[in-house]
């Protein structure tokens, strides 16, 4: 595998994949763009032609074809693998387990589609589709729309689907495996989960059917058939990273940065519609990990439009809690008490709809406010209750200082002190915390600073010799610097480097570790962020090394003095004055430097 990434990646130009996605402009050595990875007016998104590699100076996404292709089309690496072969005209050979897996996906995949064409076509051009086809259009729903989202209607009855995809071809088995399907016990053939129902595909972010979603008719009789139902669990649908409308919407919600939340396909779908294109639907009124994942790579604003009473909803809260902690921005849009969800609102009014996401509040405000207008704070139930729904949100506030502007909120609210509030919120705090951690700062060791200094110089020396005009003969020239540095990853630079006497950059790249490619291509275009001509080079470079130089003298006499202490309590004289001689060798050294700074 790894030889035909290598024969995709000789065959294809970056700047021309690139180039399909986002127009390239020429400057200087390399090519720029405003980046497509987040939001910016000057370009800073850089293509380097010789290198192969692609940097943002602005949010630091940096990479090669493969990786700007995942980025960009949010797809795996197994499928920018697919893409960027068939584009450089490579055959990719197959391995077996993997492929047998991602062909099974495909197969359910492509019989969800099918399926999909056929209840669409039923619900705009059959006479079995009229009724429900009424209903949709009577919600407000256009015909554009039926097709942008593929919404479809199951016939009463299962024989015409039934007929329909097993003409197709494909194994009972197979279709059963799709959810959709269940084997009939009253006959030979198969029933339909979904007959009787308009049914909205669910496609996940990528556009791929991985499941449905099926509404009755105003006019089903039948009291036994739930209002809504879905597919269930199956290889390619899990319901807890479902965000439907997400495939739609990414686009509009990178470039709004934000996205708007609503619960149920309608509610997402009218919105949509009237242009409010950055939106997407929760199944319930809780977010999971895995779905704020996904939003987290187009967004860090989440514009809740739910059910308004989820204050009260111990689901909303731990999902409030969890996007906390994964530093999304939460806020509410209040559709106040004239409209009961976004569906209704938009049909009404768009405008109100728009105006109201212009005073969106924060999610935080929006609970305190939400318990003052409906509890009396001038009683003490009032008051107790209001505490009783707000403390809860309110002590799991991941920043200590958020945390305490609003408990100085509520307590003026309430007519209260911070002091009583906070000490009313212990009580809460007795669940225990979950800390999520989701790819988000790690904590930082601390480091000494000497040792971060030495490493932020090591890092420049080697910027230094990268972006000189003739980095191979600079390099030997400065052995003697690259020989000493301490920083492992930048050591292992530096003995590349050194090792061939006339290297292109692509080639040290190239054989470099995969592990330290990633902070070469940094280093290679941090220097090229600096341009200078060769003689200020020169004497950053003798300021670099000769802070290197004092940093180590430094680090070297602060251990001879241990040792020189240590020494002398346990009175090894002739060791002694050997340490001492070298004290005063180093000490002397470090003089020199000084002097001729
Ligand atoms: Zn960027």
């Amino acid at each position: 595998m790894d030889n035909q990434v290598d024969e995709i990646k000789q065959k294809l130009n970056i700047v021309d994949v690139i180039n399909r996605y986002v127009p390239l402009k020429k400057r200087g050595r390399h090519h720029v763009a405003c980046c497509p990875f987040h939001g910016e007016k000057t370009p800073s998104f850089t293509v380097s032609e010789e290198m192969q590699i692609f940097k943002c100076f602005g949010c630091g996404k940096a990479g090669d074809i493969f990786t700007f292709l995942e980025e960009y089309e949010k797809i795996d690496f197994r499928e920018a693998l697919e893409e960027l072969a068939k584009l450089a005209g490579v055959t990719l050979v197959k391995s077996s387990f993997i492929d047998h897996q991602e062909s099974k996906k495909k197969l359910l995949i492509e019989i969800n589609t099918q399926v999909a064409k056929f209840y669409n076509y039923i619900l705009l051009s059959h006479p079995m589709g009229k009724e429900a086809l009424e209903y949709t259009t009577k919600r407000g729903i256009t015909l554009e729309t039926i097709k942008t989202f593929n919404i479809g209607f199951s016939p009463d009855d299962s024989k015409y689907l039934s007929n329909f995809i097993l003409k197709k071809g494909y194994k009972i088995d197979d279709l059963i495996s799709t959810g959709t399907f269940g084997k009939s016990n009253y006959g030979p053939g198969l029933y339909d989960r979904f007959q009787g129902r308009l049914v909205f595909p669910l496609p996940d972010y990528r556009g791929h059917i991985v499941a449905f979603a099926g509404r009755i008719l105003p006019s089903t009789k039948n009291p036994n058939m739930a209002k809504y139902i879905n597919s269930p669990e199956t290889e390619i649908y899990h319901k807890s990273s479902m965000l439907f409308g997400l495939n739609l919407a990414k686009e509009a919600i990178r470039a709004e940065n934000s996205v708007i939340v609503v619960e149920g396909e309608f509610d997402m779908i009218s919105p949509y519609q009237s242009g409010f294109k950055n939106i997407v639907a929760l199944k319930g009124t809780a977010f999971t990990q895995d779905q704020l994942q996904l939003l987290r790579r187009y967004t860090d604003t989440i514009i809740l439009a739910l059910d308004s009473d989820f204050a009260g909803n111990n689901a909303a809260r731990k999902s409030i809690e969890l996007a906390d902690s994964m530093e999304f921005d939460i806020k509410v849009l209040n559709l106040g008490d004239k409209y009961k969800d976004p569906d209704e609102a938009i049909k009404d009014d768009p405008e109100f709809f728009k105006s109201q996401l212009l005073k969106t509040t924060d999610v935080w405000d929006f609970i305190i406010q939400s318990q003052l207008k409906s509890n009396d704070i001038n009683t003490v139930k009032g008051k107790r209750e209001i505490l009783n729904v707000t403390l809860p949100f309110l002590v799991k506030i991941k920043s200590p200082v958020t945390k305490s502007d609003y408990f100085k909120k509520l307590a003026n609210e309430i007519n209260s002190n911070i002091e009583s509030v906070y000490e009313e919120s212990q009580k809460f705090l007795l669940s225990p915390v979950r800390s999520f951690n989701v790819g988000g700062p790690k904590p930082v060791e601390p480091v000494e600073e000497s040792e971060s200094k030495t490493e932020k110089l090591e890092e420049l020396l080697l910027s230094l010799i990268i972006g000189a005009k003739n980095p191979s003969k600079l390099a030997l020239k400065l052995k003697k610097y690259l020989d000493q540095l301490t920083v492992p990853r930048f050591k292992t630079i530096a003995n590349y480097l050194l090792e061939k006497e006339n290297f292109s950059l692509k080639e040290i790249m190239d054989s470099l570790p995969a592990e330290i490619q990633p902070l070469f291509q940094e280093i290679y275009f941090e220097s090229e962020k600096n341009q200078i001509d060769s003689k200020d080079r020169l004497s950053e470079i003798k300021k670099a090394t000769s802070k290197i130089s004092s940093i180590l003298l430094k680090k070297r006499l602060n251990q001879l003095s241990n040792q020189i202490s240590k020494l002398e309590s346990e009175e090894d004289e002739e060791l002694l004055k050997q340490v001492e001689v070298e004290y005063k060798q180093v000490l002397e050294k470090l003089h020199q430097l000084q002097i001729n700074k």
